[in-house]
């Protein structure tokens, strides 16, 4: 298992792609690889061990679980375990989930093509597969094309690049064209898994495709936007102290893949079940780091109410009662979705359908209130906080102080330093794109509906309506 500076030594050799404000950037300065970083040292934690750890299927070796193929009902409970605590030691998304998520949906279909098709991309994603586990690799995921006019499948586009595609079979590979939209951490990962977005026709052959390349392969460009919390003053700041996180329009210049990187090509069926996997998997981890960002905010909650003197008030404990009871059910589903996961073909666990997505669709759906109920019980003051510089100013600070001081026997630096927090998590850009990766994440919320109601058996439902209500007939 490698060490957060040799990650960092690595992206440093990468070529320059990363275009932001202006300038071409090494990506040794993009917002985030300190998050990454923490997945390093996290599973190098002696108390973590078997739980950012794993053994790999393929080797024996102890490998990060980041790389992890799941094999067991526990090595999915230890995911979700593990991305709950990650989520939680950097205080928002861990990054390093999209890829083993999209590297697990293909071990699956791969499987499965293979089967149907006689095709050889199993035996090409287990090589692909150990290499990455034995280099311990940063992977992410860029699943979602940018998909052009949604009323219109991709071929019918007025641009058929608007969803990416195949332009060129050659005897060593293929060519592909086109861009993935909302690719978190693209530029701090080091492989780039790409897979389809939606279900494909026959006539769709052309998009239905996947691979790996790396982030800095000829033609590959990261077009990014960084989101971060205020600059801190370190001596007032907590462990985020002013760093963020980025997001990528990843474009595919026609970029060459060899085949041993091509894990499906023109098998359409095959196209958009991976798609539904890659989201399957994903909301499965969902189920860890949705709970965690509901840790944070009802910690928050509680805390604040405490240094403002409201925590005994009956709306505040109901409050709480609301946070805890969505942090809860949806770890309890994601476990649940676990218990209930099957082997497939491949001996990948893949999790329960329903599960994982009623936990998901639940977690989107709470986001936004859970960000009303802190900002309840805070009141204004996040959003009008002076700055650190004023706090500690000669001029103003003594009297900032003054008129920040809430309960007697809580220090005005700790109250200082909680309200900061609240601006940085909630009050802040980086707040708006948790926000968002909170509903759109993994999928927009009718995505999972979709998944719900193609699975649910609706029909044994209305046999019991039809017994309770004395009719026969069916
Ligand atoms: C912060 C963030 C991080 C993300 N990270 C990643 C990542 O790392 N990798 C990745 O692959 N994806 C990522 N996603 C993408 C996420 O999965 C997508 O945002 C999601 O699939 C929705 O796609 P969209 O943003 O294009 O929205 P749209 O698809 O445009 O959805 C907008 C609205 O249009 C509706 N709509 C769309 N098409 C139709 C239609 N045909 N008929 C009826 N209604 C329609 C939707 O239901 C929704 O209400 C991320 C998203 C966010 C916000």
């Amino acid at each position: 298992m490698r060490h957060a500076d040799e990650y960092m030594e690595s992206l440093k050799e990468m070529v320059p792609n990363v275009y932001m404000g202006g300038e071409v950037l090494n990506r040794s300065e993009v917002p985030g690889n300190d998050i990454l970083c923490a997945t390093f040292d996290l599973a190098h934690l002696p108390e973590n061990d078997g739980i950012f750890t794993a053994t790999s299927h393929l080797s024996g070796e102890k490998i990060n679980r980041f790389c992890n193929i799941h094999q067991s009902v526990d090595d999915l409970l230890k995911k979700q375990e593990m991305t709950r605590i990650g989520a939680r030691t950097v205080g928002g998304c861990i990054a390093r989930c999209m890829g083993i998520d999209a590297l697990n949906a293909l071990s699956v279909i791969t499987k499965q093509c293979d089967m149907a098709h006689n095709t050889e991309y199993h035996d090409r994603f287990l090589a692909y597969i150990e290499n990455f586990q034995k280099n311990d690799t940063v992977g992410c995921c860029a699943q979602t094309d940018v998909k052009g006019d949604r009323s219109l499948r991709p071929g019918d586009q007025a641009d058929p690049d608007l969803y990416l595609r195949v332009v060129e079979r050659r005897s060593d590979g293929i060519v592909v064209r086109g861009a993935k939209a909302h690719n978190s951490f693209a530029p701090l990962a080091e492989e780039i898994i790409v897979t389809p977005t939606r279900f494909l026709r026959e006539n769709e052959k052309d998009w239905a495709v996947a691979f790996a390349v790396p982030g800095d392969a000829k033609g590959v460009k990261l077009v990014v936007r960084a989101a971060k919390h205020r600059d801190r003053m370190p001596e007032l700041a907590g462990l985020l102290s002013g760093k963020g996180e980025c997001e990528s329009l990843t474009i595919f210049d026609d970029v060459f893949v060899p085949w041993e990187r091509v894990f499906l090509c023109g098998e359409n069926e095959f196209g958009g079940q991976l798609a539904v996997l890659f989201a399957l998997f994903h909301r499965h981890s969902y189920t860890g780091c949705k709970p965690a960002i509901t840790d944070m905010l009802m910690g928050t909650a509680a805390l604040v109410a405490e240094y403002s003197g409201i925590e005994r008030e009956d709306h505040v404990r109901s409050k709480l009662a609301e946070f805890i009871t969505t942090a809860e059910l949806v770890y309890g589903c994601g476990q649940a979705a676990a218990y209930k996961s099957v082997k497939t073909p491949s001996g990948t666990m893949m999790p329960d359908m329903v599960y994982c997505n009623v936990a998901r669709k639940h977690a989107g759906e709470c986001l936004f209130h859970e960000y009303n109920l802190l900002a309840d019980i805070a009141g204004g003051l996040p959003a009008t906080l002076p700055y650190d510089t004023e706090f500690t100013s000669p001029e103003v600070g003594e009297l900032v102080q003054k008129y920040l001081k809430r309960k007697d026997g809580v220090s005005v630096e700790d109250i200082y330093k909680c309200y900061a927090w609240i601006a940085d998590f909630t009050c802040s850009s980086m707040a708006g794109v948790l926000q968002y990766a909170g509903l759109h994440g993994g999928g927009s919320p009718i995505m999972e509906d979709i998944a719900i109601l193609g699975t649910y058996d609706i029909e044994s439902k209305k046999e019991i309506a039809r017994k309770l209500a004395g009719i026969t007939k069916k």
